[in-house]
């Protein structure tokens, strides 16, 4: 008897449903811990693009001019039903992007909390008035929506990134596309789908599935006003060149090589714990991972040991397992590009501590998995260290003291997040005010900013000058308005001045 399985296929939401589309185009979607087709994408054409945008701009006239309490009242519901809905959404992440579900529940709760600030934008919107600057003049300001923005997102945060822009975007009276990853689209689609629920109107949050031509459909757009991406550099600074050449508002974040440094007054037990959930959480496939521990004198070997000894014990497994602490990375290709560089530090000189390059998870022989991985002794030159391996893989960089750690980070030509652990307040002072990064963390791996600060690296990690969520996306999301107005009293006569307005 022969089974045939029909294979699912994720459409598009457009103004308000789930549509098909004009494209004829589509894309096989996998499991990475099965290494299964579990999907098939359907890839918009131009004609979906055009329809998507002129029903965002449609949506943006109204949904702009719509009283703030009304507002608000759907980014209320918004939470509550993404709050309900923290299991389903993780299911589909974990399915799509193998992180562990434990792991994917996480960034749920960090992209609720985008939302919970949302939900105060009438008073992030409150604007300034200055009475009588000069007799009888005042001047006031508030900002209003851009009208049209899309979101271009990347794969390793499927619900989290699509939530630090749409709140802000739509909470500021925008219209909203997003371009999710066509590696992990599902959850997406639920968002939209809770949109709906929570009342919004349509065509105000769509839905839109592509690659590189729809990508490009959207920055040339003329009714597209605003573009927020995150994803890899050389794409960041293609969509920030290309995205400014037609006009549009533009922030743009890139990859990364998120260093700590270990002193050696550091709890190096407290570091080394850390350390391997940094580099090893989510398969490394994370913006803000620590792939490069800068270990500082004495302190080299013995965290060296310690990662070591926590990099063999971590639990790689299908993320749908309870127990499991690290799924698969997310494609073979992936596999394939840290593998090699693996191989090209190795056979440079360094030292393979652990190797994680032949681990099999048995029952799931086929997925796309790379084991913890940590190579002790690397240097600068080495692609180990040059590249955002984007994968479980900890490089070590040995050094003489924290001037030499500070001008090493500094140096590299990312500026994503950097950490520094150790026990002294003057070390840590000094790294906090000396390095050339965005996000510093003391004592602490991962410093992603909360809701109410704003997320941005420096140098090749963010192109543009704003910031995404928090105060900055308030601003990236509206322009700003200033009025100057007089009311004459009704027997008021003073005659015309040719002259520059002045006080
Ligand atoms: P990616 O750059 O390959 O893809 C990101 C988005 O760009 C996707 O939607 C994709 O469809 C689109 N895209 C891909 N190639 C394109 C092209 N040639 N032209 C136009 N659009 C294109 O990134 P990814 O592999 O999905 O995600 C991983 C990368 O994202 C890593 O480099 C990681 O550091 C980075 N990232 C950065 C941050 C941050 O906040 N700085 C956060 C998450 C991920």
């Amino acid at each position: 008897m022969s089974t045939t399985t029909t294979l699912t296929t994720i459409h598009h939401f457009i103004n308000g449903a789930e549509t098909t589309g004009e494209g004829d185009r589509t894309q096989p979607v996998y499991n990475p811990a099965t290494g299964q087709v579990s999907a098939e994408l359907r890839l918009a054409n131009e004609a979906d693009l055009n329809t998507t945008v002129d029903a965002a701009k449609k949506a943006a006239e109204s949904w702009g001019d719509i009283s703030l309490a009304k507002r608000t009242a759907v980014l209320f519901k918004f939470r509550e039903l993404v709050a309900a809905h923290v299991d389903d959404l993780a299911e589909l992440i974990t399915a799509e992007h193998g992180k562990v579900l434990s792991d994917a529940k996480g960034e749920i709760g960090r992209g609720l909390e985008v939302i919970e600030f949302a939900c105060g934008i009438p008073q992030l919107l409150k604007g300034d008035y200055s009475d009588q600057v000069s007799t009888g003049i005042d001047v006031f300001s508030f900002r209003e929506p851009l009208g049209v923005v899309a979101g271009i997102t990347p794969f390793n945060f499927p619900v989290m990134v699509p939530l630090w822009m749409a709140p802000m975007a739509i909470a500021t009276g925008n219209a909203f596309i997003l371009k999710p990853s066509e590696r992990d689209p599902s959850a997406p689609m639920l968002l939209a789908k809770l949109w709906k629920q929570a009342g919004l109107p349509d065509g105000v949050f769509q839905v839109l599935h592509g690659g590189k031509e729809t990508v490009d459909g959207l920055l040339s757009h003329p009714d597209v006003d605003g573009i927020s991406f995150v994803g890899s550099t050389p794409i960041a600074q293609y969509v920030h060149e290309t995205a400014t050449k037609h006009g549009k508002r533009v922030q743009a974040l890139g990859g990364a090589k998120n260093h700590a440094i270990v002193m050696p007054d550091a709890d190096l037990d407290n570091a080394a714990d850390h350390l391997a959930a940094a580099a090893f959480g989510s398969a490394g496939e994370r913006c803000m991972a620590i792939s490069v521990a800068v270990a500082v004198g004495d302190a080299a070997d013995l965290i060296v040991k310690k990662v070591e000894e926590r990099a063999l014990a971590v639990k790689v497994k299908n993320g749908t397992e309870p127990d499991a602490e690290m799924g698969p990375v997310i494609t073979p290709a992936s596999k394939e590009r840290i593998v090699k560089i693996v191989t090209e530090a190795e056979t440079a000189g360094a030292a393979m501590v652990v190797d994680g390059r032949d681990l099999v998870v048995p029952g799931h022989e086929d997925g796309f998995w790379v084991g913890p991985t940590v190579i002790d002794h690397v240097r600068t030159e080495m692609t180990a260290y040059t590249e955002e391996i984007f994968g479980p893989v900890l490089v070590v960089v040995r050094v003489a003291d924290l001037e030499e750690g500070i001008a090493l980070i500094n140096s590299n030509p990312y500026g994503n997040g950097t950490a520094i652990f150790t026990s002294s307040g003057a070390n840590a002072r000094k790294f906090q005010r000396s390095v050339t990064v965005g996000m510093v963390g003391i004592n602490v791996p991962l410093p992603v900013p909360v809701a109410y600060h704003s997320f941005g690296g420096w140098k090749n990690s963010l192109f543009g000058d704003k910031h995404i969520y928090g105060p900055e996306g308030v601003s990236f999301y509206t322009r700003g308005k200033v009025i100057t107005s007089r009311w004459p009293e009704p027997t008021h006569a003073s005659g015309a001045s040719y002259n520059f307005p002045s006080n």
